[in-house]
């Protein structure tokens, strides 16, 4: 694999520290290339403005169209074109951060926002006319591995748990940033009762990294449908005779109980 790892943390020698340490030493020891975006040290810039796209401060600026253009024309700021640099050698990604408020760090927020322009990673069209979005888009092909320290119990963020099911918790990044973009993801790797880890539980996390990571290659994805797999109608609704009478986020889903896809994918 070449994994380019991403994490959000303002300290080395935070939990998070050791778990990227942990997890590039695994990654390097099963002969996978690595590269590194740690945002914190980087310094990273996480605000969107005029500046990125060399665009006129006189002129009003709309955001998308700024931007598709000077990724068009080779003028994005030299920090995202590198980043863009990083994503493009990448086959897999690892997405690293604590969970704050129920989601992740501004920092990593303002990556997305920064590096995921229009016309390198979304807004793009097909042969067929079609937008390419949810399971295709510039970054089809890739793979990711979110990873999450919470404050919250296992159980808390489960299936029926108070927080929500974590992977309902984190689906604007999964579903709605990662999938949309083209990106397949792995079910994410939570590491609960963050605040309460002692060095007496730390080997079995690391330990779970491990294994996660030598296993990254052969995990399946989590089974999001395709927007042009025959699932959903041109009003972008899934078709009824799919997960009949059923709401929710688990609707987008063909791994969760409903029946698996239309017929004519
Ligand atoms: P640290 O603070 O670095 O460490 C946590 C514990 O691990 C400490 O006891 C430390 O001694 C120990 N430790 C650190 N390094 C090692 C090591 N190498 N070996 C052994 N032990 C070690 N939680 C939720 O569940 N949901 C939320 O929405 C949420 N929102 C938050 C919002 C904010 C603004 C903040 C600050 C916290 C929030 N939290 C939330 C909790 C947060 O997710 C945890 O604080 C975070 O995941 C802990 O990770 P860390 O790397 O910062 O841990």
């Amino acid at each position: 694999m070449k994994v380019l790892w991403i994490l959000a943390h303002p300290e080395p020698r935070s939990l998070n520290g050791a778990l990227r340490d942990e997890g590039l030493h695994t990654l390097k020891e099963l002969g996978h290339e690595v590269r590194e975006s740690d945002l914190y040290a980087m310094r990273w810039n996480p605000v969107v403005d005029a500046a990125d796209f060399g665009h006129d401060p006189a002129r009003r600026l709309v955001v998308g169209a700024a931007s598709e253009r000077a990724h068009a024309q080779g003028r994005l700021s030299d920090d995202i074109a590198a980043e863009q640099d990083k994503l493009a050698w990448a086959d897999t990604l690892v997405v690293q951060f604590p969970l704050w408020w129920f989601g992740m760090p501004a920092i990593l927020k303002g990556w997305f926002d920064r590096v995921l322009v229009q016309g390198f990673a979304f807004g793009l069209t097909g042969e067929r006319g079609q937008v390419r979005r949810y399971g295709d888009g510039g970054l089809a092909g890739k793979r990711a591995l979110v990873i999450t320290t919470a404050g919250a119990r296992r159980s808390g963020l489960g299936p029926r748990g108070v927080h929500g099911d974590l992977e309902d918790v984190l689906f604007p990044l999964l579903h709605g940033t990662l999938w949309y973009t083209g990106v397949a993801v792995v079910p994410p790797l939570l590491i609960p009762s963050a605040d309460r880890h002692t060095p007496a539980g730390h080997p079995a996390v690391l330990a779970e990294l491990r294994e996660r990571l030598r296993d990254l290659p052969t995990t399946p994805a989590i089974g999001y449908r395709h927007e042009h797999g025959g699932d959903y109608g041109t009003d972008l609704v899934l078709a009824p005779h799919l997960a009949p009478g059923r709401h929710g986020l688990d609707v987008h889903r063909t791994d969760r109980g409903g029946p698996p896809t239309s017929p004519s994918r």
